[in-house]
């Protein structure tokens, strides 16, 4: 089984705190959807995990079956199996998805044998057209086409954790069901035959969760986990919105972690 621990991180951006004490451990086979309205910091969570550059850890740990992964190089972090879904998927004019799976099969030692069945197979089970194989990464896709595009990637990679930045955002609701639905079969069971993917879903709606069983649903606000509950807090949510979370009471803690910060910058 494989687990991502994070603990007490405080992060950094552009001078700015944003994350302010997370803990979260995402195991194997589970689902964790961490939900907050914009501006919380989730897609800033998910670039300390990855390594991006321009973020600054300020204290806190983060580890992969008990490795620091805040000391491994981005590339490390996914050889290790760390995968993130991105939010907004970067175009790559000149560069095709199969050369980019081929490079990144070469650097986990794993034979590209059979990758080429692997995409169209893929490809199909989300409805993502072949003809789209054919293309340089991204470009030229529409929103929806681009997730499924992340998805496919996701799906033929099969990492041990991935992390999902707002996987819903700029799809239509039959992609949002193909690329939902698929995560959550790789939840379910691995094709090889290893461990079930474990999933931290990023996103402010309820409906991604439709398809994709959350065991445990966390509401990010203001850099913090101010509840976590089982799948019924993403319904509650639904009905109360994010202003009964407000954390507008933390107004002298964050006078306090602005100057520990001064000091830290
Ligand atoms: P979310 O994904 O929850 O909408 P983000 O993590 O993108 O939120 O951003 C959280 C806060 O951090 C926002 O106030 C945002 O403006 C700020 N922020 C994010 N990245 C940077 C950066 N590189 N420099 C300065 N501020 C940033
Ligand atoms: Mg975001």
């Amino acid at each position: 089984m494989s687990e991502l621990v994070i603990e007490g991180l405080r992060a950094a951006a552009g001078g700015k705190e944003i994350l302010k004490g997370i803990d979260l451990r995402v195991a194997s086979g589970e689902v964790h959807a961490v939900m907050g309205p914009n501006g919380a910091g989730k897609s800033t969570l998910s670039a300390i995990v990855m390594g991006r550059p321009g973020f600054e850890v300020l204290s806190g740990s983060v580890t992969l079956d008990g490795a620091d992964v805040l000391a491994m190089a981005t590339w490390e972090r996914a050889a290790a199996g760390l995968h993130l879904v991105m939010q907004y998927p970067t175009e790559v004019p000149g560069v095709m998805l199969r050369d980019v799976m081929a490079e990144a099969f070469a650097g986990r030692d794993r034979s590209a044998d059979g990758l080429e069945e692997l995409l169209v197979d893929e490809a199909r089970r989300i409805g993502f057209e072949d003809r789209f194989l054919e293309r340089a990464l991204n470009v030229d896709l529409s929103g929806g086409e681009k997730k499924r595009n992340e998805t496919l990637q996701l799906a033929v990679l099969a990492p041990r954790i991935a992390i999902l930045d707002e996987l819903d955002s700029g799809l239509d609701i039959d992609a949002l069901r193909h690329c939902a639905r698929r995560v959550e079969e790789m939840t379910e069971h691995a094709d090889g035959g290893g461990e079930p993917l474990g999933v931290l879903a990023i996103t402010h709606y309820s409906r991604l969760l439709d398809e994709l069983e959350p065991d445990r649903v966390h509401i990010l606000a203001d850099g913090r986990i101010v509840s976590s509950g089982g799948p019924e807090l993403a319904a509650q949510l639904e009905v109360d919105g994010y202003g009964a979370f407000a954390t507008d009471t933390h107004a002298s803690e964050t006078d306090a972690s602005a100057s520990a910060l001064s000091g830290l910058l």
